[in-house]
């Protein structure tokens, strides 16, 4: 009856016909909705130029580096200046830009550490004037490099000859920087241009590897590190750096492959729990030599835990060639992030146990590729974690050295991975999320960033790449290379 008489009523027809095409057209919309919040960035990346796409990721609003190594994050310009400004504080710094065969054969030529053979070692006149005066020769003043000396100085601590690579940057560069890197107030000034300079690329937090111990005044008499915590903290509370909202914390980092890396985990342990900015501790120095292999730290780890109770940690692991356990080891140590984490692939039990789990992979692609852990990105772990849900995020490493920026990263993952946006978000949200920082500081920063990033988003949906800025963004040495994104026709 009722279908009878509905059927007969023609302007009921064309009624319900009407909420019919509606209600269609509705569910219709619902389906492309959800992924248009990610088609203006999937357009971009169609239509984009590769300087377009790089100058939209180097304005986005970006989370935090949870991986970068103070010393390797200082670009080689930067130690050059504060060599020479430190001269001001009463160290005077020496070069080796020749070698006189000054050592007679037998003598310690190639020995790790500190090579006789090596040249652009840096030390501070006190340390300087211990070398024989044959030794003494090789040297020259900082200040009185010729152009082609300085320039030599310069590439000595960069990563960027097809034929430098892992044992170069393991070997020379920190071999190189040596007294540079024992001067506290010159390392408080590498800290604070890196503040300047990551903020510039829009991030708003900081959890850096620093270690506070092994420094020396320009006379060489040894500094503390509740001293050298002092510098650093007194340096930060200049208004420069107070003026870029930036957050940061510290992490303590030890050479694990020593034979007293016990008692330097024992002391960085007792430093980090006293300190309020240092939070974390990490462990540092190739994975490819088995002396510091994780396993070797658990007892260590086990008796610290029964006196301290506010030490996070944060471990390098599975930065190698070969598969191992080191990254299974390392979450029993009690990391709660796992540097690198190369080799996790080859773990299938250890990459189920972090699926969607409380543990994050700190990725750092640039890297990983100039030190010869992947040969192409192709063979990268990083998509397989990312969309299988291991927690991820993207961090520098020591960008100095490779003449590197956290924009790059993101190019990086764009270019070989395809990254979507809502995986750009969650890269971001992430690398707040799993940082050490308190969790009110934590939920507070989260809540900042995702207001910042829609905002970014709608004003890119909307504008489309006339939202960005006119002023290209900064490009450094790795892109360049890459990706031709120095090319005279952008500008640079
Ligand atoms: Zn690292």
């Amino acid at each position: 009856m009722l279908s009878r008489q509905f059927l007969m009523n023609r302007p009921l027809r064309v009624m319900f016909g009407l909420f019919f095409t509606f209600f269609l057209s509705s569910l219709l919309l619902v389906a492309p909705t959800a992924r248009a919040n990610d088609a203006w960035f999937e357009e971009i990346k169609r239509t984009a130029t590769d300087a377009e796409l790089y100058q939209l990721l180097y304005e986005m609003p970006k989370g935090g580096d949870l991986h970068l190594h103070i010393s390797g994050s200082g670009f080689p310009e930067w130690w050059y200046e504060l060599a020479l400004a430190a001269e001001a504080d009463g160290y005077r710094y020496y070069t080796k830009v020749r070698i006189n065969n000054c050592r007679d054969y037998g003598g310690q030529a190639f020995k790790i550490g500190t090579p006789y053979l090596l040249m652009f070692v840096t030390l501070q006149e006190s340390n300087w004037k211990k070398l024989p005066t044959c030794e003494q020769e090789e040297y020259v003043r900082m200040s009185s490099l010729t152009p082609d000396q300085k320039e030599g100085w310069l590439n000595s601590i960069k990563l960027d000859k097809s034929y430098e690579g892992r044992a170069e940057f393991f070997e020379t560069h920190w071999q190189r920087l040596q007294d540079l890197a024992a001067n506290p107030w010159l390392r408080s000034e590498i800290i604070a241009r890196n503040f300047k300079a990551f903020s510039d690329e829009g991030l708003m937090y900081l959890e850096p590897q620093v270690s506070a111990m092994g420094y020396i005044d320009a006379q060489g008499s040894g500094i503390t590190p509740a001293e050298v915590a002092t510098i650093f903290e007194s340096r930060l509370v200049e208004q420069d750096i107070r003026d870029l909202g930036l957050y940061w914390r510290f992490q303590q980092s030890i050479l694990r492959f020593t034979p007293f890396a016990e008692e330097d985990l024992k002391q960085a342990y007792e430093f980090v729990s006293s300190q309020e900015t240092w939070v974390a501790v990490n462990m540092v120095g190739r994975e490819d030599d088995d002396k510091g292999h994780p396993a070797r730290f658990l007892s260590a780890m086990r008796a610290l835990r029964h006196k301290y109770n506010n030490v996070k940690l944060s471990i390098h692991a599975g930065e190698v060639d070969e598969p191992n356990s080191h990254v299974k080891d390392t979450l029993l140590l009690g990391a709660d992030r796992i540097g690198h984490g190369l080799n996790l692939i080859f773990d299938p039990d250890t990459m189920l146990l972090m699926r969607h789990g409380p543990y994050m992979v700190e990725i750092n692609l640039v890297s990983n590729l100039l030190l010869e852990y992947v040969t192409d990105y192709s063979e990268h772990p990083f998509p397989e974690y990312l969309r299988t849900g291991i927690p991820v995020a993207l961090s520098t490493d020591d960008r100095g050295m490779w003449d590197s920026t956290m924009t790059d990263e993101f190019f990086v993952a764009v270019k070989e991975f395809n990254l979507s946006w809502e995986e750009i978000k969650l890269l971001g949200e992430n690398s707040l999320k799993y940082s050490f920082t308190e969790p009110a500081k934590k939920k507070e920063m989260l809540k900042t960033y995702a207001n910042r990033i829609e905002r970014f988003e709608k004003k890119l949906a909307r504008q489309g790449l006339s939202a960005l800025a006119k002023d290209p963004a900064p490009r450094h040495g790795f892109v360049c290379a890459r990706y031709a994104l120095c090319a005279p026709s952008l500008g640079e």
